[in-house]
């Protein structure tokens, strides 16, 4: 075990083929419990050869939609369907999302704006360290799935990287591009009382201008 290791360990084995129910062990050391942890469920879908999605929802305690979403695909999923691994963390800052919080209720920090984390430091940033070195680096693709939450409103929207067809590998992968450089903002509005024809709206943007990153 090397030291960078995660401090979050897992009975997942991500190299096992079939359908997984698990959890993520999150050390939690309380009053009532020394050497407790907090379970963050996961799930994984795996048969034959292919790449690895991981989708995660619940970075956010506060966006409901995605860990509603993850949480019956998980359920639902026929893995004679799939060819590859699927990975599915409905619920990433778990002690958030069973508060119903956007920012953690140990730590109150951000899960989103933690990466890449700590081994050893707080509740949020050790999640972010093993999304960091435990889960991005299996990944082939990894679509996170965020809402408003308590404070804001979204329409249904897709930002993704953009990558010149120079570009390196470098730059490809999950978790590169999306917090640097440009990216696509793909906006769907299917609601015809606002004008809205559910076509797509293309439109290019800069970092800082939404929020949620
Ligand atoms: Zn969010």
């Amino acid at each position: 075990m090397s030291f960078d290791k995660s401090m979050i360990g897992t009975d997942i084995d991500f190299d096992r083929e079939g359908v997984q129910f698990g959890t993520l062990r999150l050390p939690h050391s309380v009053h009532r419990s020394a050497y407790g942890h907090i379970a963050i469920p996961i799930a994984v879908v795996a048969k034959g050869s292919g790449p690895t999605v991981l989708l995660t929802g619940g970075v956010h305690g506060d966006e409901y939609e995605g860990p509603v979403a993850l949480a019956r695909l998980a359920r639902e999923i026929d893995p004679d369907q799939v060819r590859g691994r699927i990975i599915i963390v409905p619920t990433m800052n778990h002690p958030a999302f069973v508060a119903g919080t956007r920012t953690s209720p140990i730590d109150g920090i951000n899960l989103n704006r933690t990466f890449p984390g700590k081994r050893d430091g707080t509740a949020t940033e050790m999640i972010a360290h093993y999304i960091t070195t435990e889960l991005l680096p299996r990944a082939d693709c990894l679509i996170d799935l965020h809402a408003g939450g308590s404070s804001l409103q979204y329409l249904p929207t897709l930002l993704a990287p953009r990558w010149s067809a120079g570009q390196g590998s470098a730059h490809r992968g999950p978790g590169r591009g999306l917090r640097g450089g440009k990216r696509d903002l793909l906006r769907f509005d299917p609601r015809p009382e606002r004008g809205g024809s559910g076509d797509r709206q293309f439109c290019r943007s800069e970092r800082g201008r939404f929020p949620d990153w």
